[in-house]
């Protein structure tokens, strides 16, 4: 079965970053990006030991997630998020990597109070600044966490990034050592008591140098689940 070997060469390399750098494995979580992808793809990588799953948009994940209901799986929202689907990524979703603005902020502490329901959070900061892409600048940071620290039913867990796409995963090393430099700066003073500081960071093209540079979230599609 394909799956199986894919997720097996995945969880080996993650080992061999995590041993290059001095981490424990246990530190990183592989979230298996399934986007595209139909559920019993997902079933197979589930039988194979995959645990955490990740989707990027809400209207797909609406459909496949209830189908999925009987797997004992996390479910992370890794794309953008709208305000208007606020209600429905509360609804599906144990973590969203993708908050973006004060105003997703609010849409979401909202919702997550309507459902009486505590949401873990990670903050997306574009930090190569590219104009296309989702994520904080660096400059509306400070607010966008201010917002995020205020909220009621939020947990700012930490922070996610995606550097500019490149072939040579080296490039992505400087915007994942920064991540973690804001990291430090920012959200592990705001942590709870025990709870593990997030860096989600690195794709399937580049998440051995994020390791390296301290990530604890792998978002991996490709190599687990084939090309798209
Ligand atoms: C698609 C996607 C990934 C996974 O990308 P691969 O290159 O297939 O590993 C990771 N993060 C986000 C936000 C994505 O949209």
């Amino acid at each position: 079965m394909a799956i199986r070997d894919n997720l097996k060469q995945v969880n080996e390399r993650i080992i061999a970053a995590a041993s290059r750098a001095g981490r424990e494995p246990s530190e990183i979580t592989l979230v298996a990006i399934s986007k595209t992808k139909p559920a019993e793809l997902i079933r197979d990588a589930a039988s194979a030991g995959a645990t955490v799953f990740g989707e990027n948009r809400v209207q797909e994940a609406d459909k496949k997630i209830p189908e999925l209901s009987d797997l004992t799986a996390e479910w992370h929202l890794v794309g953008h998020l709208q305000t208007n689907k606020a209600k429905k990524a509360v609804q599906l979703f144990d973590m969203i990597h993708s908050v973006d603005s004060p105003r997703l902020v609010e849409a979401l502490d909202k919702e997550a109070g309507k459902q009486q329901k505590h949401v873990p959070i990670l903050l997306q900061v574009n930090i190569a600044e590219e104009e296309q892409k989702y994520g904080t600048s660096r400059e509306e940071f400070d607010r966008l966490l201010e917002s995020a620290a205020a909220a009621s039913f939020l947990r700012v867990r930490g922070l996610m990034v995606m550097p500019p796409f490149s072939d040579n995963p080296e490039d992505s090393r400087p915007y994942f050592r920064a991540l973690r430099r804001m990291s430090e700066e920012y959200i592990e003073n705001l942590s709870g008591e025990g709870d593990r500081v997030e860096l989600s960071m690195g794709m399937t093209a580049d998440f051995e140098v994020a390791i390296e540079e301290g990530a604890t979230l792998v978002r991996v599609g490709t190599a687990i689940f084939g090309a798209r």
